[in-house]
């Protein structure tokens, strides 16, 4: 499915630039974080009242306002913030979109809290992997959230949004802190960078392209693959991925997701003795891909290609090489 071919287009917030509208009270908001259709927030509507099931960085608080404000609803009507985990680029904007939401709590793993409540580390090490110019532009200001309006979920644990059950489940393997949501009423799962990322750039055909992000500093192969195993033992109708919104085909996408781990792995393994061993995976991680690419029918011409995911590229092989070295 591509972002301009959405099920609902009848629902208000779908007419609006960079939201898609899906079913069951369900939208993806583009936060704009490095390009356009790179990052989502989900918005889901039920009875009146909303929860976000992350966040973006912070400089997309007005976008997220805005989305909600044309399903016409106003900040009192949101309960809920769920953070899949902590990446800035998923979670950066919770302090700032919470303190102008009345109502809201925020959902996050128990590993998480500490950072959101003192964001000093967390700032830290995501200066330490972009860079403090590249930092400031992309995150804009962490604010803190204050303790008691955090709440640390339980694995399987129930939230209801106006009686609409969404079900937490952890997910290490991207990091250790990371969970996914289940949302009751649609089956559909919210998974972060669990269930990897699928650009809608790469659809052929109404088929989904998918790929692992293996970010540091917590990749870890054997518990990213037992936790799309658990997505998949769930068998939602749809994932809905931080990077890019909803897809189906769910148990094909699993299938692929999990072999590209096993080749991820291999590859890091094969380059982990270059002389620049950081350089050396990501260009093999590359030519992977636009070879899997190839396979999938995709006709993007290779500059695209390579703007596309080059960052991606370069974070993957950064994170394969910080597994490696913690010696798997
Ligand atoms: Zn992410």
């Amino acid at each position: 499915m591509t972002v301009g071919d959405i099920d609902a287009p009848a629902d208000p917030a779908g007419e609006i630039a960079g939201v898609s509208a899906y079913p069951d009270g369900i939208f993806a908001i583009d936060t704009h974080y490095v390009r356009p259709a790179l990052d989502a927030s989900h918005l889901v509507i039920e009875a009146g009242r909303a929860a976000f099931i992350d966040t973006g960085a912070a400089p997309a608080v007005p976008l997220l306002r805005a989305a909600l404000a044309a399903c016409g609803l106003g900040p009192e009507a949101v309960d809920w913030i769920y953070l899949t985990h902590i990446h800035l680029d998923h979670a950066g904007g919770a302090g700032a979109l919470l303190a102008q939401l009345p109502n809201a709590r925020v959902v996050v793993h128990p590993r998480g809290v500490a950072h959101l409540v003192d964001p000093t580390r967390l700032i830290a090490a995501t200066q330490a992997v972009y860079g403090v110019e590249r930092y400031a532009r992309l995150y804009g200001e962490i604010q803190a959230i204050p303790p008691e309006r955090l709440v640390a979920a339980a694995d399987g644990e129930r939230f209801a949004l106006a009686g609409r059950g969404f079900r937490c489940l952890y997910t290490p393997g991207h990091a250790l802190h990371h969970q996914v949501f289940q949302d009751e009423r649609s089956g559909g799962v919210f998974t972060g960078d669990t269930f990897g990322i699928s650009y809608r750039e790469f659809d052929v055909a109404g088929r989904a392209f998918i790929m692992p992000t293996t970010t540091p500093t917590q990749f870890d192969p054997e518990q990213l693959q037992a936790s799309i195993d658990r997505v998949l033992a769930l068998q939602p109708p749809a994932v809905y991925l931080t990077h890019y919104g909803r897809v189906t085909e769910v148990p094909r996408l699993g299938q692929e997701l999990k072999s590209a781990v096993d080749t991820y792995a291999a590859i890091a393994r094969r380059h982990a003795g270059a002389a620049n061993p950081a350089e050396a995976i990501q260009r093999a991680l590359t030519a992977w891909t636009f070879a899997a690419l190839d396979q999938h029918g995709d006709c993007t011409p290779t500059a695209t290609r390579q703007r596309l995911l080059e960052p991606d590229m370069r974070l993957n092989a950064d994170g394969l090489l910080s597994w490696l070295r913690r010696g798997p």
